[in-house]
């Protein structure tokens, strides 16, 4: 007998699952929130690794597919000082292939693909160990029952009660993100300024970092300690207000690092969250959670890596069982999953104290220590 499988959340995590999933043969439901594909901007572009992300899309099938969208050479990696002088200039050579780049939007068209996503979907709750199973409560009041629900619905997950009390805390790390369109044609000084890949300049506390997207496209996140209402007096939907407010708090750095920001349009506010390093839970049968769901760590490269190669891991798991066997198998990926996302926790905490830090040296030197080159 085949389980009624749900995925809650349809990000790189519970696609990763559900695609997977497909490939085997079994069905599963993809309740996303979002009431369309492009019901908001997809944020900015991932780097894929060897072993997490890429090991995922072989597990569902999709090399070729990435290679085709791909950028490997948006590994570049360019370091100013706020002054504006080059401090360091990689450039991935020719057959580097460890961390290509590709747009999410491209992502996630390459893992939906078949799968019939159900849009519009969002879950208010999950209530496992009903009669007939996991009861889950959607935002418009009806219910629907399955035997396993898995939560990929990020961040906020509303799964998450289901198994653990735990709520993301803020890092005292946030950060405002903007961007701008067609800069080879627009902005062409900028374009050559951020090459094919990434720009970050670090200064005391702060830094702006800029990411080449597919399409002449660009993402610049400027970040920041601050306290979290550090916006009392800001309308953060006024995008003229935000920009003058960035441009203050980076005055006196070199004018095109500054252009980047009056160019930019559409501001986005980020607070850094995260959930404890080790946050682990007492299983819960019939539910799980993976990726930022399960353990939310600070925006350093790896979050939408470890949520495709758990849906990977969980979905072949789930697809070579028979009937009775759930529980201790999803058991044994929970500990697996704890294990890797613990070490990468501890990764990126310490990066986005070296990033965002008094002393901007130990950027350069977190960098230094990624790309030994
Ligand atoms: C600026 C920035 C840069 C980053 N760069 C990288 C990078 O280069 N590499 C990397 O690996 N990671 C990166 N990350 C982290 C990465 O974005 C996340 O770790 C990753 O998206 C997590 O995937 P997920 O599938 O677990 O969750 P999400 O991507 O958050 O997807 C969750 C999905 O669930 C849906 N959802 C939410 N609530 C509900 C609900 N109640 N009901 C139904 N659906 C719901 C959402 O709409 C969403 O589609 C970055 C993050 C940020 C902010």
């Amino acid at each position: 007998m085949r389980h009624r499988i749900a995925v809650v959340g349809g990000g790189p995590g519970g696609l990763t699952f559900a695609r997977v999933l497909h490939r085997h043969g079994h069905p599963v439901t993809v309740l996303e929130r979002d009431a369309a594909p492009d019901a908001r901007p997809p944020g900015g572009t991932l780097d894929l690794h060897e072993g997490l992300g890429q090991l995922a899309l072989d597990k569902a099938g999709l090399r070729d597919g990435f290679q085709a969208l791909s950028r490997p050479e948006g590994q570049a990696m360019r370091i100013l000082d706020p002054d504006g002088t080059v401090l360091r200039d990689w450039r991935p050579r020719p057959d580097e292939l460890a961390n290509p780049e590709i747009d999410r939007r491209q992502l996630r068209d390459l893992l939906t693909g078949p799968l019939d996503v159900q849009w519009g979907r969002g879950v208010a709750q999950v209530v496992p160990g009903t009669r007939d199973g996991v009861l889950v409560h959607f935002a418009d009041g009806r219910q629907e029952t399955f035997d396993f629900v898995v939560g990929a619905d990020g961040a906020w997950s509303r799964t998450r009660p289901a198994v653990s009390p735990a709520t993301p805390q803020y890092t005292g790390v946030t950060s405002v993100e903007t961007s701008l369109d067609d800069v080879d044609t627009r902005h062409p000084d900028l374009a050559r300024l951020i090459g094919d890949g990434s720009m970050a300049v670090y200064g005391v506390n702060r830094a702006v970092v800029a990411q080449r997207n597919s399409g002449g496209h660009i993402k610049v996140n400027a970040r920041f300690r601050a306290p979290l209402e550090w916006h009392r007096n800001l309308d953060l939907a006024d995008d003229e207000a935000v920009r003058s407010n960035l441009l203050a708090l980076f005055d006196g750095w070199a004018t095109p690092v500054l252009d980047l920001l009056r160019h930019g349009t559409a501001f986005v506010h980020r607070p850094v969250y995260v959930l404890p390093v080790s946050h682990t839970w007492t299983h819960v049968p019939g539910v799980t959670l993976l990726g930022d769901a399960a353990h939310l760590m600070p925006p350093l490269g790896a979050g939408a890596n470890l949520a495709m190669l758990e849906g990977a891991e969980l979905a072949e798991t789930v697809a070579m069982l028979g009937s009775g066997e759930l529980d201790d198998a999803v058991r044994a990926f929970e500990e697996q999953m704890w294990a890797r996302a613990g070490r990468w926790a501890k990764i990126t905490t310490a990066g986005l104290e070296r990033l965002v830090s008094p002393d901007p040296a130990e950027a350069i030197a977190h960098w230094d220590r990624v790309n030994p080159s």
